[in-house]
């Protein structure tokens, strides 16, 4: 028997299913001919069950849905004093892709923008295991599953990403990052080609409003303190610069990928996920941004709902 949640994901499935609006992200050729037609939803509670609708199981790459894991890594591997050493908390208001750095430190904005998010992958440290493995580790704990990296995928970003080169360079003279940059963009370029699914991805938010610890598996995958800090900076940075409106109309901590994935988390209770290729001007999922606007509203999951 169907439960309500499953018959209500349903039904917005079929309300929103029809939105047309937005197109697949241009800048990777391999992305542009995602299929418009492909949508998904999927919700985790925090002990592990997961409704989902739609093309929950189709794979796509997790690209800057990637950040907010990175960032709990090198939360827990070097701290939250040494981290914010190097990148700041401060909504840039800017695009993904913006050189949001500080004039005089080249200090990056925060680490759900490109700058961020590459100095991230500077301080996750090389372990038992080389620092792209530990990565993969941590995204595979968090999502309960093994997953894995698209080569092709990860040659074409490696192929076309100048700006993220430019950036890391521009890092690199700062002193931000303090290695090689190459080795450092390599690993950012495959964090981002790493495949996830919609259920993945519920399970992986579920992961963050548990504080750390994966609903289905049991295990703790990040501290409390890095899930706090990154809950923190999703909230503000997460939505690109459509993260004022965001907080406005949904109000819950989140991260899109210009994949076409979108997480949202509700502390202590869920996990958000939704998969649907065509992107708004913001280079958020069009159909993402509708169905969590519509399932903040009505679950009255806003964070500041009134009484
Ligand atoms: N690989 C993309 C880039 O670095 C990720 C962007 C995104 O999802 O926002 O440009």
């Amino acid at each position: 028997m169907r439960s309500p949640i499953d018959i209500y994901l349903a039904d917005l499935y079929d309300d929103l299913v029809g939105l047309s609006a937005g197109t697949t992200y241009q800048g990777i050729p391999a992305m542009a001919d995602a299929d418009n037609s492909k949508f998904a939803i999927a919700m985790a509670t925090v002990d592990g069950h997961v409704y989902q609708i739609g093309d929950a199981e189709l794979e796509f790459s997790i690209q800057s849905i990637s950040k907010p894991f990175s960032y709990a890594l090198a939360l827990d591997d070097i701290g939250l004093d040494a981290v914010d050493e190097k990148i700041d908390v401060e909504p840039s208001g800017d695009a993904f892709n913006e050189i949001s750095l500080a004039r005089n430190t080249g200090r990056p904005a925060n680490a759900m923008i490109n700058a961020g998010a590459i100095t991230t992958i500077s301080l996750i440290r090389d372990r038992d295991t080389p620092r792209f493995e530990r990565i993969l580790d941590h995204f595979s704990a968090a999502a309960g599953r093994r997953l894995k990296l698209n080569e092709s995928l990860y040659a074409s970003e490696a192929l076309t990403g100048h700006r993220n080169r430019a950036l890391a360079y521009l890092l690199r003279s700062f002193d931000i990052i303090e290695t090689d940059p190459t080795p450092v963009l390599e690993d950012y370029f495959r964090a981002c080609s790493v495949m996830v699914n919609t259920h993945d991805l519920a399970l992986m938010a579920a992961t963050l409003a548990n504080g750390g610890t994966q609903p289905a598996t049991g295990v703790q995958v990040m501290s409390k303190d890095a899930v706090q800090r990154t809950l923190s900076v999703m909230t503000t940075c997460g939505m690109y610069d459509d993260a004022g409106a965001w907080i406005a109309a949904v109000g819950l901590p989140a991260k899109s990928g210009v994949g076409g994935g979108l997480i949202a988390v509700l502390p202590g209770q869920l996990g958000l996920a939704i998969y649907s290729p065509a992107l708004d001007e913001h280079g958020s999922s069009v159909r993402g941004v509708a169905a969590s606007e519509r399932i903040s509203s009505d679950m009255g999951l806003h964070f500041v709902r009134a009484a």
